[in-house]
């Protein structure tokens, strides 16, 4: 009864995959390498508590996980 349907729908779910994988091909592997950046973990220079770079404060390359601990950290220098 729903076995030939249940194929279209399988064949079309199968060529919406393909398609997907294929056509943008080129831009996803450039763009890889910026993505990476945003969920990347840092390690807080101060306490060691790894974060979110996206949480994280910078200063001259090294992160913080707090502006208290980028002061603190500064201060070492
Ligand atoms: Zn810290």
């Amino acid at each position: 009864m729903g076995i030939r349907l249940l194929l279209i729908i399988l064949a079309l779910w199968a060529l919406y995959i393909i398609v997907r994988r294929y056509l943008p091909r080129s831009k996803d592997s450039d763009k890889r390498g910026e993505n990476n950046d945003t969920n990347n973990m840092v390690q807080c220079k101060v306490c060691n508590t790894y974060l979110p770079e996206s949480e994280a404060l910078t200063k001259d390359g090294v992160f913080f996980c707090s502006e208290a601990h980028r002061i603190a950290g500064n201060d070492e220098k």
